[in-house]
Order: C-alpha cells, then sequence, then structure tokens
C-alpha cells in the first residue's frame, strides 16, 4: 500500500502581512531615506511587502537615539527594572508565536514545522533566558559591578531571522545596553515585528533600532560610532569588518561560517544517527553555519550506513513550507540557489559521486532536492568550502585518529558531532575536535544557558550563558 500525506496547510493570513514596513528609529516606525526593498516569498518568488530602508542619516540619527537611550534611560535602570521590559517582550512574543512562525516561513522559505517548532520558541527561551540576568549580572563571574558597554551595532543574517535578533537584543538590553539592529535584507519582516513588540511592551524610545536594507546599510551600521558591533554572516564580510575595526577600540563579536564533520563510528546506534546526520545537513534547507556538512563515516559500516541514509532522506517532502508535513522548505534566495548548485557543479566535475533524492520539486519556487556525494576526498571543493545548503558530502575513516585528522582539516571550527555507543571514545574524540561546539549523539541542540561560537574562519566571541554576556559588559 502507498501512504500520501494529504496536504496540511498553514493559514497565511495568521502572518497579518502588512502591504509595507519601515525602519524603527527612536521608538517610531519611520519613513528611511533609502531606495526601497521588496522582499520576496521564496517559495513562489511573489513580493510579500515593500519595506523601507535607511540612508546614512536614519542611521546616525538611530545610533543618536540610541546613545541617549544608554546615557540617560536605559544604562542608568536597575536590573530588576529592564528585566520587566525584556519579560514583557519575551511574552508577547510567545502569545504572537503562531503569527512570527508564519510571518517566518512566508519571508524565509523555511519550514512551517521548523519555524513553529525552533525558530519562535528558541527565540522566545533566549529573550526569557536574558530577562532572568538582567538583575544578577554581579553574580555572572564577570567581576562584581559589571557595566553595560554602550551602544551596540548589530548585522544578522537571513537563516535564522528571528532568533538572531533575538540572540543579539537578547543579552544586549540584559546587560543595560541599547542596540541598533540591520537585518538581512531578504528576510527583514520579523525582526520588524520584534520592533513593534518591544514598543508594545512599552519599551523606552531609543533602546531598540531596527534598520532594514542591503550590505551598504551594515557597513554604515558597523562603521557608526558604536561601542561595539556584532555580526553573523559570511566569513568574507566578517573579515572586512574586523579590518575595519581594528585600532578603533570598539569591540566585536563574529559568528560565521562552518563546515562541520558528523563523526559516525562503528560502534553507534546506527538508526539514531542516520537520523542525526539528516537532521544535522537537511534542517532549514542547510541553510545552517553549525550544519553537519561533512558525513565522516567509519569504513566498516560506510556501505549498510549509507543504504539507510539514502532511504531515510528519500522519505523527506521538499515542498510548501506552510505545509505542516513538509521537511525541506525553499531555498531563501536565487542567488544561493545559484551558489548551491555553483558548489554542487564543482563536485561533479572534481569526480564526486552524486546521488539526489527522487522527491518530487514543487514546478516553482527556488527549491534544491536533498544531495549527497560520495567518493568525496579532502581537497575537493565540496569537502572544503561552505555549501549553506541541503548537500552533504561523504568521507570515511579507519582509526579514530584519522577521524580527528579529517574532521580538523578545515579553515573553520564552529561545531562538530560524534556518534559512538562509548562515552569515553566520544570524550576522547570532542577533546580533539578544534570546534567551539560539540554534540555527541545528538546534532543542532541548542539552549539559551549554553555557549555557541567558534574559533578560526568560524569567528570569536560566544552568544549564550554567561559567556555570551561577557561581551555585551565592560568588566
Ligand atoms: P553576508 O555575510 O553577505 O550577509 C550577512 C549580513 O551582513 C546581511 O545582513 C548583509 O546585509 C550584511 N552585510 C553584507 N555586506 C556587509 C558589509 N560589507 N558590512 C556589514 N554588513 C554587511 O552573507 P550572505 O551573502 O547572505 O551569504 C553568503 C554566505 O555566507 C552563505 O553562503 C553562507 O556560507 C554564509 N552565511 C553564514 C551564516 C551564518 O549563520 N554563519 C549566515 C548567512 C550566510
Ligand atoms: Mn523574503
Amino acid at each position: 500500500m502507498d501512504w500520501t500525506y494529504s496536504p496540511a496547510p498553514e493559514n497565511a493570513a495568521i502572518a497579518n502581512l502588512e502591504p509595507t514596513y519601515r525602519p524603527f528609529i527612536d521608538g517610531e516606525f519611520v519613513d528611511g531615506g533609502g531606495e526601497p526593498l521588496k522582499t520576496i516569498n521564496p517559495a513562489t518568488e511573489e513580493v510579500l511587502a515593500e519595506v523601507g530602508t535607511a540612508a546614512q542619516e536614519d542611521v546616525d540619527r538611530a545610533v543618536a537615539a540610541a546613545r541617549r537611550a544608554h546615557d540617560e534611560v536605559w544604562g542608568r535602570m536597575p536590573g530588576a527594572e529592564r528585566a520587566k521590559y525584556l519579560f514583557r517582550i519575551a511574552r508577547i512574543v510567545a502569545e504572537r508565536s503562531r503569527e512570527l512562525a508564519v510571518l517566518e516561513t512566508l519571508d524565509n522559505g523555511k519550514p512551517i514545522r521548523e519555524s513553529r517548532d525552533v525558530d519562535v520558541p528558541t527565540a522566545a527561551a533566549h529573550l526569557f533566558h536574558h530577562a532572568g540576568w538582567a538583575d544578577k549580572l554581579e553574580y555572572a563571574g564577570l567581576g562584581p559591578a559589571p557595566k553595560p558597554v554602550g551602544v551596540v551595532g548589530a548585522v544578522i543574517p537571513w537563516n535564522f531571522p528571528l532568533l538572531m535578533a533575538a540572540w543579539k537584543v537578547g543579552p544586549a538590553l540584559a546587560c543595560g545596553n541599547t542596540i541598533v539592529l540591520k537585518p538581512a535584507e531578504t528576510t527583514p519582516l520579523t525582526a520588524l515585528v520584534l520592533a513593534e513588540i518591544a514598543a508594545e511592551a512599552g519599551l523606552p524610545p531609543g533602546v531598540v533600532n531596527v534598520l532594514p536594507g542591503a550590505g551598504d546599510v551594515g557597513a554604515a551600521v558597523v562603521g557608526a560610532a558604536v561601542d561595539k558591533v556584532a555580526f553573523t554572516g559570511s566569513t568574507e564580510v566578517g573579515v572586512q569588518i574586523q579590518r575595519r575595526l581594528a585600532g578603533t577600540g570598539r569591540r566585536l563579536t563574529l559568528e560565521l561560517g562552518g563546515k562541520a564533520a558528523n563523526i559516525v563510528y562503528a560502534d553507534a546506534a546506527i538508526d539514531q544517527a542516520v537520523d542525526g546526520v539528516v537532521d544535522g545537513i537537511f534542517f532549514n534547507q542547510g541553510h545552517v553555519c553549525c550544519a553537519g556538512s561533512r558525513l565522516l563515516v567509519q569504513e566498516s559500516i560506510a556501505e549498510e550506513f549509507l543504504e539507510l541514509l539514502h532511504a531515510r532522506v528519500e522519505t523527506l517532502r521538499v515542498g510548501d513550507p506552510l505545509d505542516k508535513n513538509t521537511d525541506v522548505g525553499a531555498i531563501n534566495s536565487r542567488a544561493q540557489l545559484d551558489r548551491i548548485v555553483d558548489l554542487a557543479a564543482a563536485g561533479d566535475e572534481e569526480g564526486a559521486r552524486r546521488w539526489t533524492s527522487s522527491c518530487p520539486l514543487p514546478e516553482r519556487g527556488l527549491f534544491f532536492p536533498p544531495t549527497v556525494f560520495e567518493g568525496v576526498e579532502q581537497t575537493m571543493r565540496i569537502a572544503r568550502e561552505e555549501i549553506f545548503g541541503p548537500v552533504l558530502s561523504v568521507l570515511t575513516f579507519r582509526t579514530p585518529e584519522e577521524a580527528v585528522a579529517k574532521a580538523n582539516n578545515t579553515p573553520y571550527g564552529l561545531s562538530a558531532g560524534v556518534w559512538t555507543e562509548k562515552g569515553s571514545k566520544a570524550l576522547w574524540t570532542a577533546q580533539r575536535l578544534r570546534a567551539g561546539v560539540v554534540w555527541a549523539n545528538t546534532f543542532n541542540r541548542f539552549d539559551p544557558a549554553s555557549p555557541f561560537g567558534g574559533y578560526r574562519q568560524s569567528g570569536f566571541g560566544r552568544e549564550g550563558g554567561r559567556a555570551g554576556l561577557e561581551a555585551y559588559l565592560a568588566v
């Protein structure tokens, strides 16, 4: 018998989509001086809304408003009072979670199952977590009287738009800083609703400012008279920002790309490992900086493992992101789809064997089928470069030493995974992996209390937990 799923679409009207959105400066939505941009729904390529962008004057005005709000109000407010605002914002995010999830899925293309079950609840959790810190900062182990840094300039990417906004706003505000936030040009909508929520929570004007726009607005924000820059995005832009800030005395944290290894030992619980590997690379269409994009599987089980992997990937449903049964949604932009197509072609040219899921793709919109490359060598581009799409590169190893050497053979250092039945082997491996986060017998686990971040080309600084507070405090 052939089991199929009936469509189970979420109602797009829940997003309360407006025809136009505007920058949020000093507590108000205002007309920006920049050229408006159109944000699309990547599942249809239809325009969702027109969004006003910031010009240089708007950036200056937002930074001045944030400075005044910091000096006169927010930076002086007792932590217990700041906490009340943050708790209120977190509660409203939770209350409006369905609306935010649908809006995120429309603007980004990610499956509603993920925006509903991961992005929005994790964003709320980060805000709640940091609300709880606001009156306890002197117990964070960062000195007896930590002070805010001042004004934060934050630039975020399109892969987790609301979550990345919460990762910046939560710790910045909890520590007494004010913020000027620049969302990505393809996904500005949920950050603007977050601004509306901040206003609804009665947050004093100027504490949070949101400036939509492209890279030029991001460059203006990081180049403005801010005290700290927090950037998440590509290594290429991160390098430019670091160069620009060198010698200015401004503080900087960078959360950049990755090329994580997921190491599967022969003694691992195979079915769980298959599921973890699938989740590690196909979650969010592979648009994940910590995606497990390199599978390192022990040679003795490689054949069996790949058979099970193919069978599991065949069951992934690619399609309408608003459908509650969809596992893999739309690629966020035409530019990103082109990058994925090009890198996959490089895999063919360099001699890797491409396997593609036979799942049907929608007739319109930006989609790429789940893809697995076998016979991958360490020198190939698909083993070295971040594809940021639903493409897994498979390598094999014989000994634990070889697994570690191959896993560390990357310019990045953000995350890694280890699958084994033996705790001692998981620890032995984790201690030798040069990655900021190592997951054992799981993958892509996030908790606001647990610091996340990388080193080498993956950046520096941590987000979440006590370590994450340090970036937002003058200690
Ligand atoms: P990007 O770095 O160009 O964009 C990220 C953010 O930076 C956006 O808000 C963008 O407007 C802004 N920006 C662009 N140029 C800037 C500049 N000169 N100064 C300040 N801000 C600037 O990333 P992208 O082009 O959207 O994606 C390219 C690649 O980056 C992807 O293929 C992927 O490998 C990687 N990436 C990583 C992450 C991550 O979470 N670590 C997120 C998105 C993209
Ligand atoms: Mn969009």
